[in-house]
């Protein structure tokens, strides 16, 4: 006797960061920015007509997209947004990762990639980071049907220079290579250049990280103009109306600031390498992170003690339960308060 069970997608599925809501708490644990969104983003937020809401988004989402490729100094053609950049590499999935051969990302890497590739059914094969947590772009040289990897990766915030990005795509002229540029902001190359030379590259961005607008789930991808028609027409046999009207309207207006954005990430950046000397003094050691997180494990103290110990006092980093990375924290870089905070905290619990 069979069961409608039978018939169920099931999945092992991905488990988000915790989104804890204690007033006193200080949040470390998913990578937010400790500052507000550029301030045009308050006014426009005031500016905003609830009548409005009646009415279906623009389903091209179309100021958004000029205002990105005029910012970007791109054609609007080689532009798709999506809900968060979670949303636009699962488009980047269905629509890309199609074939039979397997998709290749990094072993230690951003765990969403295992769980959309489980969910479409895409086979996918991992590759060693080395004994310092670097992707080495020789060995992405295995036949494949696509390739994704951070950069900087996730959640180590180790970074690859330009020339290996470039290796790894010109390794790979037949296949999709999307290079994650989540936390690229915070001091790493960006691969965008490479456009202009390699019409197999797809650079994915987000607002959530340097823009400070994970709660309004914005991101974007760049890419040749064929590779985004593609995309564009996964997205609308999936669901049109992806971007509501408020996020196009605030994406907008966050990227309006580049004053106000260059302060908050140089703020960000400062307080990381202060942060690295502070960890560095207690005995911690971690990944040469360009993001804005450390991946850190101390010499004598468990991951799991230290985890509890701040959580104790409302502070919230992030502990993964993965082989090989079980002895690491990882840990956004907050405000140059908040990191005094977590320090303190720390001289308590070691
Ligand atoms: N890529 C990487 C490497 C990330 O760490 C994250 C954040 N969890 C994302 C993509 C997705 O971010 P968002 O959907 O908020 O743009």
């Amino acid at each position: 006797m069979g069961s409608w069970e039978d018939n169920v997608r099931k999945v092992v599925p991905y488990v988000p960061g915790e989104q804890p809501n204690q007033p006193d708490m200080i949040k470390l644990n998913t990578n937010e920015n400790p500052y507000p969104p550029a301030p045009g983003v308050q006014k426009a937020l005031s500016a905003m007509d609830a009548g409005q809401m009646r009415l279906y988004p623009d389903p091209a989402s179309a100021d958004l997209v000029h205002a990105l490729a005029d910012h970007y100094q791109v054609s609007p053609s080689q532009i798709f947004v999506g809900v968060g950049s979670d949303d636009v590499i699962s488009m980047a999935f269905l629509t890309f990762f199609h074939g039979k051969k397997p998709v290749l990302f990094p072993d230690i890497t951003y765990s969403f990639y295992e769980v959309w590739a489980d969910v479409y059914r895409i086979p996918y094969r991992t590759i060693p980071l080395d004994d310092q947590f670097r992707i080495c772009p020789e060995d992405y040289t295995l036949e494949n049907g696509g390739i994704i990897f951070p950069n900087p990766n996730a959640p180590t915030g180790a970074a690859m220079n330009p020339e290996g990005v470039e290796q790894i795509i010109r390794q790979n002229p037949d296949s999709v290579v999307i290079v994650d540029e989540a936390y690229v902001d915070f001091g790493t190359a960006s691969a965008l250049p490479l456009l202009k030379k390699y019409d197999n590259l797809l650079v994915v961005q987000t607002f959530s990280k340097s823009r400070s607008m994970a709660g309004m789930r914005i991101g974007f991808a760049i890419g040749n103009e064929k590779l985004i028609r593609f995309m564009q027409d996964v997205k609308y046999s999936v669901n049109s109306y992806t971007m509501n009207r408020p996020s196009i309207f605030l994406g907008k207006a966050a990227l309006q600031d580049d004053i106000y954005f260059r302060n908050t990430t140089r703020k960000i950046i400062e307080t990381r390498e202060w942060a690295k000397d502070e960890l560095r003094k207690r005995g911690f050691h971690f990944a040469d992170s360009k993001a804005n997180f450390l991946f850190a494990s101390h010499e004598t103290v468990s991951a799991v003690k230290i985890f509890e110990g701040l959580r104790k006092r409302h502070i919230y980093v992030r502990y993964f339960n993965r082989p090989r990375i079980d002895n690491y924290l990882r840990i956004t870089i907050g405000t140059k308060e908040q990191m005094q905070a977590l320090f303190d905290a720390l001289d308590e619990i070691l």
